[in-house]
């Protein structure tokens, strides 16, 4: 059932002929999912180990997902800012609680402009200090990515991301991740407003902060009265093991940024304001046509609901060893990891010398061997499952990426 009688090459092409050609997807076309599982148009079954890139966080077809969806869509589907409507309210009122640390929320449908949101509100903070506009810079590190906005892209501090785009807007510094005594000289120079960072990177590498390294900023922060952002976009909503990364930290920031896996696949953003920041913006400081839209808001309050849950960080743990059991086994006997990283359903595998830039070269082979995995750069293979991904599902994927590593060693 399901599957579609229009060959999947004619699709294809349709993509190669009218899409700007800023993507190189995989050569295949998908046409349902269900739980961890998703179906082709030719009627071959994936194992879904990437979830839409971090965002199927409660896999395909959730029943609570999708009735939230079908209700809303028998009500409302849009309203714009200039009238209510419940359900933004109450996911505001939920996000707020379940933070522990903020007061406001701006939503938004996107990542990018989520910390677009956060940068902004950074700038208007130490305007209203009466900060320079030579004081209001805003640290990052190399290897993050914030989006692909203009002032996102530059905050993301990766070349390959910004060539051809510049002038870029000015006002960030980038640093080494994990790199205090640089932090320390950056913040000497007396002009941070903010440091903006994911307590895990994602695209750069699966690369999680150093033991400390948030508790560092925190203080740097602190001492000098500059912010701490923190873009939770790809390692918030329980990717972790817990609601949000930073937890595991020991830290309470000024900002959270989300989206990914906070609409579950429906777009959605957020930008969480704690204490400091949250009077900052007024009425006209900023906003968004379709941002808390009723849809999606009313999808994303059950996935709040869902992936706080205990049931969910427990499975979080679980699967979380069982896969990282699985690379490292893989890797006894494969030889093709220098090291397996990440914390919870996001876990990297780095590839050994011999076998450096060739993370899409694997990616293809898992997808002929039905497995969806991502790569975080070419070096690097990315796990990010739904979070609910079951033992059995788990365990077939596991299978089936020792058959596609094999294949790509031409075992
Ligand atoms: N921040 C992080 C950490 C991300 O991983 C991403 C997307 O990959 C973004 C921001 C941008 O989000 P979006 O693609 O929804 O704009």
């Amino acid at each position: 059932m399901h599957s579609s009688d229009v060959p999947a090459q004619s699709l294809i092409d349709l993509g190669k002929r009218y899409w700007l050609p800023v993507y190189r997807p995989r050569e295949l076309i998908l046409d349902h999912g269900k739980g961890s599982r998703v179906w082709d148009t030719d009627g071959r079954d994936y194992v879904d180990l990437g979830g839409g890139i971090a965002v199927n966080a409660l896999g395909h077809q959730d029943p609570d997902l999708v009735a939230a969806l079908v209700d809303q869509a028998h009500k409302l589907w849009h309203a714009s800012n200039v009238f209510y409507t419940e359900p933004p309210l109450r996911l505001a009122e939920e996000l707020v609680r379940a933070s522990g640390f903020a007061e406001r929320v701006f939503l938004c449908n996107s990542g990018a402009e989520a910390n677009e949101a956060a940068i902004k509100l950074v700038r208007k903070w130490a305007a209203a200090q009466g900060r320079s506009a030579d004081k209001r810079v805003i640290v990052t590190f190399r290897g993050s990515f914030h989006g692909r906005t203009l002032a996102t892209v530059t905050a993301g501090a990766q070349p390959k991301y910004q060539e051809g785009y510049e002038p870029l807007p000015g006002g960030f510094r980038y640093l080494d991740f994990n790199d205090v005594p640089a932090l320390e000289a950056a913040f000497a120079q007396g002009d941070v407003a903010a440091v903006m960072l994911e307590p895990v990177q994602g695209e750069g590498g699966v690369l999680p902060a150093a033991d400390g390294f948030l508790r560092h900023v925190r203080a740097l922060c602190d001492r000098h009265d500059a912010l701490l952002v923190l873009d939770e976009i790809q390692c918030g909503m329980g990717r972790t093991g817990t609601l949000f990364a930073h937890e595991q930290d020991g830290v309470v920031p000024d900002i959270v940024t989300l989206a990914k896996a906070l609409g579950c696949g429906f777009p959605i953003g957020a930008m969480l304001a704690g204490a400091k920041v949250a009077q900052t913006m007024q009425f006209g400081a900023h906003g968004t046509t379709f941002g808390g839209n009723p849809m999606a808001a009313a999808v994303a309050r059950v996935a709040l609901r869902k992936l706080a849950s205990p049931a969910i960080q427990a499975n979080v743990r679980k699967q979380s060893q069982a896969l990282r059991d699985t690379l490292d086994a893989l890797n006894r006997e494969l030889g093709l990891f220098a090291q397996v990283r990440g914390r919870g359903l996001m876990l990297g595998a780095v590839l050994a010398e011999p076998y450096k830039g060739r993370a899409g070269e694997i990616l293809d082979h898992a997808a002929a061997h039905g497995l969806l995995v991502l790569q975080a750069g070419p070096d690097v293979l990315r796990f990010v499952p739904p979070l609910n991904i079951d033992d059995e599902d788990l365990a077939e994927g596991s299978k089936r990426l020792s058959a596609a590593l094999r294949s790509f060693l031409g075992k």
